[in-house]
Protein backbone atom coordinates (compact mmCIF):
# COMPACT_ATOMS: atom_id res chain seq x y z
CA UNK A 1 0.00 0.00 0.00
CA UNK A 2 1.76 3.32 -1.26
CA UNK A 3 -1.51 5.70 -0.48
CA UNK A 4 -2.61 5.84 3.07
CA UNK A 5 -5.60 3.94 3.23
CA UNK A 6 -9.14 5.56 3.19
CA UNK A 7 -11.83 2.84 3.75
CA UNK A 8 -15.33 4.08 3.07
CA UNK A 9 -18.72 2.51 5.06
CA UNK A 10 -21.85 2.43 3.24
CA UNK A 11 -24.87 1.03 4.58
CA UNK A 12 -28.67 2.27 6.29
CA UNK A 13 -28.93 3.69 9.06
CA UNK A 14 -29.10 1.06 11.62
CA UNK A 15 -26.56 -1.47 9.37
CA UNK A 16 -23.48 -1.33 12.26
CA UNK A 17 -21.23 1.40 10.86
CA UNK A 18 -20.59 2.95 13.74
CA UNK A 19 -19.71 0.24 15.92
CA UNK A 20 -17.78 -1.47 13.11
CA UNK A 21 -15.99 1.82 12.86
CA UNK A 22 -14.95 1.72 16.03
CA UNK A 23 -13.76 -1.48 16.26
CA UNK A 24 -11.71 -0.77 13.13
CA UNK A 25 -10.22 2.35 15.00
CA UNK A 26 -8.64 -0.39 17.31
CA UNK A 27 -7.63 -2.94 15.81
CA UNK A 28 -5.62 -0.89 12.48
CA UNK A 29 -5.38 2.39 14.08
CA UNK A 30 -7.46 4.14 11.77
CA UNK A 31 -9.09 7.11 12.39
CA UNK A 32 -13.04 6.77 12.69
CA UNK A 33 -14.82 9.83 10.81
CA UNK A 34 -18.51 10.15 11.29
CA UNK A 35 -19.86 13.26 9.75
CA UNK A 36 -23.04 12.64 11.52
CA UNK A 37 -20.75 13.26 15.03
CA UNK A 38 -19.30 15.79 13.41
CA UNK A 39 -22.81 17.62 12.76
CA UNK A 40 -24.24 16.45 15.94
CA UNK A 41 -20.96 18.24 17.70
CA UNK A 42 -22.10 21.69 15.45
CA UNK A 43 -24.99 21.13 17.07
CA UNK A 44 -24.21 20.88 20.18
CA UNK A 45 -21.95 23.73 20.12
CA UNK A 46 -24.22 26.12 18.28
CA UNK A 47 -21.81 26.45 15.27
CA UNK A 48 -23.14 28.25 12.10
CA UNK A 49 -23.15 25.11 10.32
CA UNK A 50 -25.07 23.36 13.45
CA UNK A 51 -27.86 25.64 13.45
CA UNK A 52 -28.08 25.23 9.55
CA UNK A 53 -27.89 21.58 9.83
CA UNK A 54 -30.26 21.00 12.65
CA UNK A 55 -33.65 21.22 10.79
CA UNK A 56 -32.70 18.62 8.19
CA UNK A 57 -31.17 16.15 11.11
CA UNK A 58 -33.81 16.24 13.09
CA UNK A 59 -36.14 15.41 10.18
CA UNK A 60 -34.23 12.55 8.88
CA UNK A 61 -33.48 14.18 5.64
CA UNK A 62 -29.66 15.17 4.35
CA UNK A 63 -28.02 17.80 5.42
CA UNK A 64 -26.47 20.27 2.15
CA UNK A 65 -23.51 18.72 0.54
CA UNK A 66 -21.41 23.06 1.27
CA UNK A 67 -22.11 22.49 4.67
CA UNK A 68 -21.05 18.49 4.90
CA UNK A 69 -18.11 18.81 2.97
CA UNK A 70 -16.58 22.03 4.85
CA UNK A 71 -17.00 20.04 8.15
CA UNK A 72 -14.97 17.04 6.49
CA UNK A 73 -12.47 19.54 4.75
CA UNK A 74 -11.46 20.39 8.27
CA UNK A 75 -11.54 17.58 10.16
CA UNK A 76 -9.48 15.75 7.01
CA UNK A 77 -6.48 18.30 7.37
CA UNK A 78 -6.05 17.39 10.92
CA UNK A 79 -2.64 15.71 10.93
CA UNK A 80 -4.14 12.64 12.19
CA UNK A 81 -5.97 11.50 9.33
CA UNK A 82 -2.67 11.38 7.49
CA UNK A 83 -2.62 7.84 7.72
CA UNK A 84 -6.03 6.80 7.12
CA UNK A 85 -9.49 7.04 8.01
CA UNK A 86 -12.86 5.22 7.82
CA UNK A 87 -15.11 7.10 6.88
CA UNK A 88 -18.61 6.23 8.53
CA UNK A 89 -21.49 8.17 6.84
CA UNK A 90 -19.63 9.85 4.28
CA UNK A 91 -20.47 10.20 1.10
CA UNK A 92 -24.30 10.05 1.27
CA UNK A 93 -24.47 11.97 -2.11
CA UNK A 94 -23.04 11.62 -5.68
CA UNK A 95 -21.86 15.16 -5.12
CA UNK A 96 -20.45 14.04 -1.93
CA UNK A 97 -18.37 11.39 -3.65
CA UNK A 98 -17.21 13.09 -6.42
CA UNK A 99 -15.93 16.48 -4.07
CA UNK A 100 -14.28 13.10 -1.83
CA UNK A 101 -12.36 11.85 -4.66
CA UNK A 102 -11.18 15.26 -5.76
CA UNK A 103 -9.88 15.72 -2.17
CA UNK A 104 -8.18 12.69 -1.72
CA UNK A 105 -6.05 13.18 -4.81
CA UNK A 106 -5.08 16.82 -3.55
CA UNK A 107 -4.45 14.87 -0.49
CA UNK A 108 -2.32 12.21 -1.90
CA UNK A 109 -4.52 9.42 -0.28
CA UNK A 110 -6.60 6.47 -2.35
CA UNK A 111 -9.50 4.65 -1.41
CA UNK A 112 -8.66 1.40 -0.19
CA UNK A 113 -12.03 -0.07 -0.16
CA UNK A 114 -15.63 1.20 0.04
CA UNK A 115 -17.53 -1.49 2.01
CA UNK A 116 -21.47 -2.02 2.24
CA UNK A 117 -22.76 -3.30 4.81
CA UNK A 118 -26.12 -4.80 3.68
CA UNK A 119 -28.88 -5.19 5.75
CA UNK A 120 -32.74 -6.15 4.90
CA UNK A 121 -34.43 -2.76 5.80
CA UNK A 122 -37.46 -4.22 8.23
CA UNK A 123 -35.27 -5.05 10.64
CA UNK A 124 -33.35 -1.29 10.47
CA UNK A 125 -36.22 0.61 12.23
CA UNK A 126 -35.84 -2.01 15.39
CA UNK A 127 -32.21 -1.58 15.64
CA UNK A 128 -32.73 1.84 15.10
CA UNK A 129 -35.20 2.52 17.44
CA UNK A 130 -33.73 0.73 20.42
CA UNK A 131 -29.90 1.79 20.54
CA UNK A 132 -28.44 3.57 22.95
CA UNK A 133 -24.81 4.90 23.27
CA UNK A 134 -22.25 5.21 26.50
CA UNK A 135 -21.97 8.93 27.15
CA UNK A 136 -18.18 8.61 28.28
CA UNK A 137 -16.46 6.44 25.58
CA UNK A 138 -19.19 6.04 22.79
CA UNK A 139 -19.83 2.24 23.50
CA UNK A 140 -23.00 1.13 21.82
CA UNK A 141 -25.85 -0.71 23.65
CA UNK A 142 -29.71 -1.94 22.47
CA UNK A 143 -32.51 -2.71 24.58
CA UNK A 144 -33.35 -6.35 22.97
CA UNK A 145 -29.60 -7.49 21.16
CA UNK A 146 -26.61 -5.96 23.92
CA UNK A 147 -27.45 -4.87 27.22
CA UNK A 148 -24.40 -4.20 29.16
CA UNK A 149 -23.23 -7.14 31.95
CA UNK A 150 -24.16 -5.23 34.64
CA UNK A 151 -27.47 -3.42 34.34
CA UNK A 152 -27.28 0.43 34.35
CA UNK A 153 -22.81 -0.15 33.97
CA UNK A 154 -21.26 0.58 30.88
CA UNK A 155 -19.12 -2.37 29.95
CA UNK A 156 -16.11 -0.80 28.63
CA UNK A 157 -15.35 2.23 31.20
CA UNK A 158 -17.43 1.51 33.93
CA UNK A 159 -19.83 4.78 33.23
CA UNK A 160 -23.05 4.94 34.37
CA UNK A 161 -24.69 7.61 31.72
CA UNK A 162 -26.03 6.68 28.63
CA UNK A 163 -27.69 8.63 25.78
CA UNK A 164 -29.84 8.24 23.29
CA UNK A 165 -30.18 10.24 19.74
CA UNK A 166 -32.75 12.51 19.05
CA UNK A 167 -33.23 11.17 15.65
CA UNK A 168 -33.30 7.35 16.65
CA UNK A 169 -37.24 7.17 16.91
CA UNK A 170 -39.45 5.38 14.24
CA UNK A 171 -40.55 8.44 12.23
CA UNK A 172 -37.14 9.41 11.65
CA UNK A 173 -35.88 6.34 11.10
CA UNK A 174 -38.25 5.58 7.91
CA UNK A 175 -37.45 8.90 6.20
CA UNK A 176 -33.62 7.92 6.69
CA UNK A 177 -33.55 5.29 5.29
CA UNK A 178 -35.82 7.23 2.30
CA UNK A 179 -32.92 9.02 1.87
CA UNK A 180 -30.46 6.29 2.14
CA UNK A 181 -32.04 4.36 -1.12
CA UNK A 182 -32.84 7.61 -2.96
CA UNK A 183 -29.16 9.15 -2.57
CA UNK A 184 -27.11 7.34 -0.77
CA UNK A 185 -27.38 3.32 -2.43
CA UNK A 186 -26.80 4.53 -5.86
CA UNK A 187 -23.02 5.58 -4.36
CA UNK A 188 -22.54 1.37 -4.44
CA UNK A 189 -22.60 0.97 -8.25
CA UNK A 190 -20.40 4.19 -8.39
CA UNK A 191 -17.81 2.35 -6.57
CA UNK A 192 -18.29 -1.20 -8.30
CA UNK A 193 -17.55 0.90 -11.52
CA UNK A 194 -13.82 2.04 -9.57
CA UNK A 195 -13.47 -1.73 -8.66
CA UNK A 196 -13.37 -0.55 -5.00
CA UNK A 197 -16.04 -2.39 -3.65
CA UNK A 198 -16.63 -5.07 -1.21
CA UNK A 199 -19.92 -5.99 0.34
CA UNK A 200 -20.20 -7.69 3.59
CA UNK A 201 -23.66 -9.70 5.12
CA UNK A 202 -24.21 -7.19 8.17
CA UNK A 203 -27.29 -9.40 9.41
CA UNK A 204 -25.60 -11.52 11.42
CA UNK A 205 -23.63 -11.17 14.69
CA UNK A 206 -21.07 -8.55 15.62
CA UNK A 207 -18.59 -10.27 15.85
CA UNK A 208 -18.78 -12.20 12.74
CA UNK A 209 -18.89 -9.43 11.04
CA UNK A 210 -16.52 -7.66 12.41
CA UNK A 211 -14.27 -10.18 11.31
CA UNK A 212 -15.51 -10.24 7.77
CA UNK A 213 -14.96 -6.79 8.10
CA UNK A 214 -11.32 -7.19 9.16
CA UNK A 215 -10.14 -9.78 6.55
CA UNK A 216 -11.44 -6.90 3.71
CA UNK A 217 -9.32 -4.03 6.00
CA UNK A 218 -6.17 -5.90 6.54
CA UNK A 219 -5.59 -6.05 3.12
CA UNK A 220 -5.72 -2.54 2.31
CA UNK A 221 -4.50 -0.57 5.24
CA UNK A 222 -2.50 -3.81 7.00
P1 LIG B 1 -25.59 9.46 11.09
O1 LIG B 1 -24.99 9.65 12.44
O2 LIG B 1 -24.57 9.08 10.05
O3 LIG B 1 -26.80 8.56 11.08
O4 LIG B 1 -26.13 10.91 10.63
C1 LIG B 1 -27.14 11.59 11.35
C2 LIG B 1 -27.75 12.67 10.49
O5 LIG B 1 -26.74 13.64 10.13
C3 LIG B 1 -28.32 12.20 9.15
O6 LIG B 1 -29.65 11.71 9.27
C4 LIG B 1 -28.22 13.46 8.30
O7 LIG B 1 -29.26 14.37 8.62
C5 LIG B 1 -26.91 14.07 8.78
N1 LIG B 1 -25.74 13.60 8.00
C6 LIG B 1 -24.69 12.84 8.45
N2 LIG B 1 -23.80 12.61 7.49
C7 LIG B 1 -24.28 13.24 6.38
C8 LIG B 1 -23.82 13.37 5.04
N3 LIG B 1 -22.67 12.79 4.64
N4 LIG B 1 -24.59 14.09 4.18
C9 LIG B 1 -25.74 14.67 4.56
N5 LIG B 1 -26.24 14.58 5.80
C10 LIG B 1 -25.52 13.87 6.71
Amino acid sequence: MTKPAVLILLGPPGAGKGTQARMLQEKFGLVQLSTGDLLRAAVAAGTEAGQAAKAAMDAGGLVSDEIVLAILKDRMAEPDTQSGVILDGFPRTAGQAAALDELLEAQGMGIGAAISLEVDDAAMVERVSGRYTCAKCGEGYHDSFKQPAVAGVCDKCGATEFKRRADDNAETVSARLKSYHAETAPLIEYYEGKGVLERVDAMGEIGRIADDLAAIVGKVAA
